[in-house]
């Protein structure tokens, strides 16, 4: 299952819902999923953060890698427009000048996305600042994984850009381990069976995935500060351990740092229990 967040290199179905105009929206909802169906899905997106949407395959741009992947079919588009709705269910938890100054520029949606033959569920081209994600995944890995790989992919890009190597072995992140301990060999070779799974094996660390890298460590826990049934085994583990209380903060002074209104306020509003995506509120969100 951890064929995403293992990410040596540190390396989407998107029907119809969401555009900002009302009526049309309902009208869209009930459309088969064409590719035009996908992008007027995708438009209110691509205003409120001006990035560029990638699926068809001629447009598909070139990688910095050498990736292996396929485009969407007309029969893939079902599945990716189901895979966009949540791609953007998670996307529009970003406050807009907050991707902007990331400067994330595009996101790509392939399937049978390939790495040095490894399958991966996501990738990130932080030198041509696009993400790219397999929507294929929606076919075998759970909704949840799938919402916590937008947000870790996605971190990886804001290491290389707002610390310079998206393999950064942040000094005062490493402080916040127990003295003596040491990571493994990276994310790439941690790709045993569970490894990714929520279970908080030592304190300091959500799962095994997050002890094989420090880059890890820190995608994997951004990652939880967005995913709300996550969140809640987080915010239980850290109430007796300081170490993850700690690197929560950090995580959170970052983004605080690059986006004054990533505050308090912010994190209660994005991890509400039981917060529902409301047609109302997707509509207002993708402004
Ligand atoms: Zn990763």
């Amino acid at each position: 299952m951890f064929q995403t967040l293992a990410v040596l290199m540190l390396a989407g179905t998107l029907v119809a819902q969401g555009p900002a105009r009302g009526h049309q929206t309902a009208r869209v909802g009930r459309e088969k999923p064409t590719a035009a169906v996908i992008r007027e899905y995708l438009a209110p997106l691509v205003s409120r953060y001006r990035l560029k949407f990638y699926f068809e395959p001629e447009q598909i741009p070139k990688c910095t890698w050498k990736l292996e992947f396929a485009t969407a079919t007309q029969k893939d588009l079902p599945v990716l427009l189901s895979y966009v709705r949540l791609f953007a269910e998670e996307w529009r938890k970003y406050p807009p000048e907050f991707v902007k100054r990331s400067k994330l520029s595009g996101i790509c949606f392939v399937k049978d996305l390939k790495l040095k033959k490894q399958k991966r569920a996501a990738l990130p081209d932080y030198f041509n600042e696009r993400l790219y994600y397999d929507f294929g995944f929606l076919r075998k890995s759970s909704r949840l994984y799938l919402r916590h790989v937008v947000h870790h992919e996605y971190y990886h890009m804001l290491e290389q850009q707002w610390n310079g190597n998206a393999y950064y072995k942040d000094p005062a992140w490493a402080r916040l381990n127990t003295k003596g301990f040491h990571y493994g060999s990276g994310g790439a070779n941690a790709r045993s069976p569970g490894v990714g799974r929520l279970d908080h094996p030592k304190p300091g660390f959500v799962n095994a995935y997050a002890m094989s890298g420090l880059e890890e460590d820190k995608a994997e826990i951004w990652a939880l500060l967005f995913v709300p049934q996550q969140w809640r085994l987080v915010s239980r583990w850290k109430e007796s351990d300081g170490i993850l209380a700690a690197k929560v903060r950090y995580l959170e002074a970052f983004a605080r740092k690059k986006d004054k209104g990533m505050n308090t306020r912010y994190w209660v509003r994005i991890r509400e229990p039981g917060r529902k995506e409301t047609r109302r509120s997707q509509l207002e969100a993708g402004k």
